[in-house]
């Protein structure tokens, strides 16, 4: 199988060597994995979120040299970069100066807060939740519809602390899916929402079957921020992709999509 979403240290909140994530990535008998690190943020620098700039060339360097040391397994440069209202220049700028294999475009942050760090949690306690969703998936939509990314991560990350709206989300959903289809993005089966409050992947079994049905392919990451979380889960990740229906997930190459059959170890 393949992952898609592994962190390195780099960011300052995931440990280990990035030789290990690979080495864990052999054990498990993956065919593929990217590293999409965290692209630094343009309004703010904070060592704690992500990689200074002047560190993503040595990066993309990292995973050249882990090419030539791990030849039994495909090995990509990827990046995850936040979407930015205000800053869609100087992101775009900043994802043509390096040659990745792919771009996963996030949500992380509303007007400046960011909703998924604990640190911050605080925040929600300003919010009519339903409302809070509204204005997320919004975001989301407006960040498929930059063009920029080639996967939208993490596609319902607003439930990541488990704040629930009463309301049915699905009205907002279908247009943020409707607007990843239209921009040719994939959305990512994120497992790393089993590991939070939410207890369940991103996206949701719901959000990922309209996914299906509106022809919106995938791909599959751990969101890997420890060697062994590499292809953590992954088992139910595939069951899930099934389960709404698909039967292929997507590979990048220089930002080029391909796709392999779900059933391809
Ligand atoms: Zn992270
Ligand atoms: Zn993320």
């Amino acid at each position: 199988m393949i992952d898609y979403h592994i962190h390195t240290a780099r960011c300052g909140h995931a440990s280990g060597k990035m030789f290990d994530y690979v080495a864990r990535a052999c054990e498990l008998s993956l065919r593929e994995i990217g590293f999409a690190d965290h692209l630094p943020l343009l309004f703010k620098q904070d060592p704690t979120l992500t990689m200074r700039i002047d560190q993503l060339g040595e990066y993309i360097q990292a995973v050249e040299d882990l090419k030539k040391e791990f030849p039994e397994i495909a090995i990509k440069a990827g990046i995850e970069a936040d979407y930015l209202p205000g800053y869609e220049e100087e992101t775009a700028r900043l994802l043509k100066s390096y040659d990745f294999d792919f771009v996963i475009g996030s949500v992380h942050f509303i007007d400046g807060w960011g909703f998924d760090d604990s640190r911050y949690i605080d925040g929600y306690k300003d919010w009519d939740i339903y409302k809070l969703y509204t204005r997320y998936f919004g975001l989301v939509a407006d960040a498929a519809k930059t063009g920029l990314f080639d996967v939208i991560g993490h596609l319902d990350l607003i439930k990541k602390y488990n704040f629930r709206p009463e309301a049915d989300i699905t009205p907002l959903v279908r247009d943020t899916v409707g607007a990843v289809k239209d921009a040719g993005a994939c959305v990512e089966i994120n497992t790393a929402g089993l590991r939070k409050p939410a207890g369940e992947m991103y996206p949701s079994a719901d959000i990922l079957r309209l996914c299906f049905e509106s022809d919106v392919p995938i791909t599959l990451g751990s969101d890997a921020h420890k060697p062994e979380e590499v292809g953590k889960d992954f088992d139910l990740a595939i069951s899930a992709a099934k389960d709404a229906g698909y039967d292929r997930v997507a590979v990048f190459n220089k930002r080029v999509p391909q796709y392999i059959s779900l059933d391809i170890f």
